[in-house]
Order: structure tokens, then C-alpha cells, then sequence
């Protein structure tokens, strides 16, 4: 009974596999990580991240692969996306840095975000990226006064809103009309023409992102065919828009009936709707290269038999991996070691002071005990790049796996990686 239920882990992560009971990773033993290098932990599958973005570049042989890179920044994942001719998304300074630090080249790097500073924006015009995706009216004129300063064509796509409903969770959902990003796909020709006025800026590109998380690619069908309604528009109006950034987005599976979608099912999806549009093809995917690629080791601490409630207490906390706790997102939980024993209900919780600190409600899980090790699954995503250091807990640590090899791509931080900059 009990290991029917592990057997859906290959459609997590094909790397991911119980051997007499035990747990491996890319044929690494997740009881001997967890012991040798503490939890909680986080672990990698490089291959798997590989994988990924070669079934992107395989779906989408035209298309940069732009990895975002807030999904997860560690700079050796960062590099490893490279490595595999990936370029970068990135929302900030610091994504920015950690890009140049991993090795992108800088024309392959696109800048999207609402809010960029004054000092964000020289950095990245400056480097020379590929392009800004621009949020707002008012950001096209701090552009081009950039522009100006530092005697540069600042090459530009507009960031639209299609108003399509990803439906996904409402923290995720981006590009409907309430929403703080872009602008509304029936004003962009007048931004467009606005900023052909300015003399500093280049207009390149259309971007748009609707959304994480989307397992129905119906809504993408849905905003590519309005983005290319404006494509053509713009052609004939004599722009010369050379890319198409349709952002990321593309769900994983987090639940065991969920889909783990293929950039196949994407491409099968848009591409009919792109057959008659010039402009290169720019993807962000972020979750779904580096999901499923990630797990999240935590040892029990304590059990608590409330009556009617019973929980297990365990070390990594919303701190460690706040999902579960903003999205009321589902992350599976199976054991490292599997007992052969029943299952019980229980809530699985963190150490952290606040209610919210659960990584599992209401959940059947295996019948654990004290120092049992737990792995949650689909973690890579959106997980130590969430982290913080509230309760004043140090950070954990990232561990890289690839055909058996264990690579720390992130030491545990100490008490004084805490306070560093309190005292200097
Ligand atoms: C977050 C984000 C992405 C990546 O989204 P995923 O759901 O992780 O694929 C891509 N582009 C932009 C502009 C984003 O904000």
C-alpha cells in the first residue's frame, strides 16, 4: 500500500527514486545528505534542470530560452541554465548581478519589473542588455533621460497586459486588467508611438507574462493572439519589432493528480498562433526548469497529540519555505526512509512563531517519529529564493547533485552571516 503511493515520484522528478526503502537523488543517498550537512537542506538535481531546458530549446528551436531567474538565484543553478545556452530573465539589481556573476551574456538578458530605481536601470544600460520590458508610462522617460546621461540607445519592448485570466491563484495571476503590471494592451499603441518619440530609446520587442503556475494552456492561446493582434498593428504602423517575450509561467506538479506540463504541450498550444509573425521568440520559464528539480529536507523534532489534532513538528519552517504559508500552496511530503506502517493525519508544522508556519494541513502522511527525516518535493521553485531570516534563523543550505556527485552550491549560514551587517 504504502509504496504505491511513492511510486508517482518518477513523474516528479525522473531522478527521484527509493532504493530498499531509502530515498536517492541523481543516485545520491538524501539520509547521508541530511546527516552530513545538517537540515534543513535543500538538494538540486542538475540533470533534471538540464533536462528542462533542453525540452524547451527542443520545443522551441527558434526561441531564447530566458531563464528567471527569481525562481531560484543561486548563481551555480544561474550558471548551469548558461551552461545549457540559456539567457536571463531578471526582475531586479541584484538578479542583474547575479546573471553577470553566472556568466549570461548581456545580450541575452532582459529586465522586467514595476519599480526599477534610477540606479538599477544605469546598471543595466551600462551592461548593454538585450532589453528593457517596460512597465510603465513614466519608466520610458527615465529610460531614455538614461539614455541621454550615458550616451546609449536603450533598447526597449513593452511590457502589455492582455487582461486574460490565467486562472491560477490571485498572487500569481499578472496580467489581468486590476493588476499593477504592464500596460493595458489598448493603450500600448499610444505608448509605442510615445516612445518611437523619444530619441535615446530603441522599440524592439512586445512582452507580456500572465501569470505562474499554469497548468491549462488555454489562457496563453488566449494572450498570444492578442499580443499578435498587436504585433501586426504595430508592423504596419512601421515599427520594427524584432522579439516576442511571452514571459513564463507554465505550471509544475505540486499535487500527486497534477500534470508536470511539457514545453511540447506549450508549443503546441501557441505555436499555430505565431506562424505568421518575423520576430524572434523570447521564453522566461522559471518554475518549471527548476520545480521539480528541487526537494526540501527536514528532520521531525517532535510529535504532539492534541487529541483532536495531532502535529508534527519539524526544523525547516515559513522562513525556510514560505509557500504553503502565502499561497496555501500544496507540497508533497514523503519520508527518506520509508517505514512500512500506517498512515496517520496530521498537521506538518515548523518551529516559527506564527500560525501560518505549515508546510502541510490535514495531511496523511507515513507514521514518522522523532529524528525521522522528511522530504518536500517540488521545492526548487520559489523556495530558498522566498527564504528569510525571521526568528533569526540562518539560511539554509544548497546542495547541487549531478550523476552522484554533491556539490555545495550554498553553505549553511552561521549566527554571525545574521548580524554581519548590524555591526559594521
Ligand atoms: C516571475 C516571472 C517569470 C517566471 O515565471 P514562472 O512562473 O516561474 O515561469 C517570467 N517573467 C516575468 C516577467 C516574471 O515576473
Amino acid at each position: 500500500m504504502v509504496k504505491l503511493k511513492f511510486m508517482l515520484l518518477k513523474e516528479y522528478n525522473p531522478y527521484l527514486e527509493y532504493k530498499n526503502g531509502e530515498l536517492f537523488l541523481e543516485g545520491v543517498s538524501l539520509k547521508e545528505l541530511a546527516k552530513e550537512y545538517g537540515t534543513p537542506l535543500y538538494v538540486y538535481s542538475a540533470s533534471y534542470i538540464r533536462d528542462r531546458i533542453r525540452a524547451y530549446k527542443e520545443a522551441f528551436p527558434n526561441a531564447l530560452i530566458c531563464y528567471a531567474v527569481k525562481a531560484n538565484f543561486n548563481p551555480h543553478i544561474v550558471a548551469l541554465t548558461k551552461e545549457e545556452g540559456a539567457g536571463a530573465d531578471v526582475v531586479s539589481g541584484g538578479e542583474l548581478y547575479c546573471a553577470l556573476k553566472a556568466g549570461v551574456e548581456p545580450s541575452k538578458i532582459v529586465y522586467a519589473g514595476v519599480g526599477k530605481t534610477l540606479q538599477e536601470i544605469t546598471f543595466a544600460v551600462e551592461k548593454d542588455i538585450l532589453m528593457f520590458n517596460v512597465e510603465s508610462h513614466m519608466e520610458l522617460d527615465v529610460l531614455n533621460e538614461v539614455g541621454e546621461r550615458l550616451g546609449k540607445k536603450v533598447r526597449v519592448a513593452i511590457r502589455v497586459n492582455p487582461d486574460v485570466d490565467p486562472r491560477t491563484h490571485p498572487y500569481i495571476s499578472t496580467g489581468m486588467k486590476k493588476s499593477k503590471f504592464g500596460i493595458d494592451i489598448k493603450q500600448a499603441k499610444e505608448e509605442y508611438r510615445y516612445a518611437r518619440s523619444l530619441k535615446n530609446l530603441e522599440v524592439v520587442g512586445i512582452h507580456c507574462h500572465i501569470g505562474s503556475q499554469i497548468l491549462d494552456v488555454s489562457p496563453y492561446i488566449e494572450a498570444v493572439e492578442k499580443v499578435v493582434g498587436l504585433y501586426e498593428e504595430l508592423i504596419k504602423d512601421g515599427f520594427d519589432i524584432k522579439y516576442i517575450d511571452l514571459g513564463g509561467g507554465l505550471g509544475i506538479k505540486y499535487q500527486p493528480d497534477q500534470a508536470n506540463p511539457e514545453p511540447e504541450d506549450l508549443a503546441k498550444a501557441i505555436m499555430p498562433s505565431l506562424r505568421g509573425v518575423q520576430a524572434k521568440l523570447i521564453l522566461e520559464p522559471g518554475r518549471s526548469i527548476v520545480g521539480n528539480a528541487g526537494i526540501l529536507l527536514t528532520q521531525v523534532q517532535f510529535l504532539k497529540d492534541k487529541g483532536h489534532k495531532h502535529f508534527v513538528i519539524v526544523d525547516a519552517g515559513m522562513n525556510d519555505l514560505i509557500r504553503p504559508a502565502i499561497y496555501s500552496a500544496y507540497h508533497h511530503i514523503v519520508p527518506v526512509v520509508e517505514r512500512d506502517v500506517k498512515y496517520i493525519k496530521t498537521d506538518v508544522v515548523g518551529p516559527i512563531c506564527e500560525t501560518g508556519d505549515f508546510l502541510a494541513l490535514d495531511r496523511e502522511i507515513p507514521y514518522v517519529e522523532r529524528g525521522d527525516y522528511l522530504a518536500v518535493l517540488s521545492a526548487g521553485a520559489y523556495g530558498f529564493a522566498m527564504s528569510s531570516h525571521y526568528n533569526a534563523r540562518p539560511k539554509a543550505c544548497e546542495l547541487l547533485v549531478e550523476k552522484g556527485k554533491v556539490k555545495v552550491i550554498r553553505r549553511r549560514e552561521t549566527y554571525e552571516d545574521i548580524f554581519n551587517a548590524c555591526f559594521s
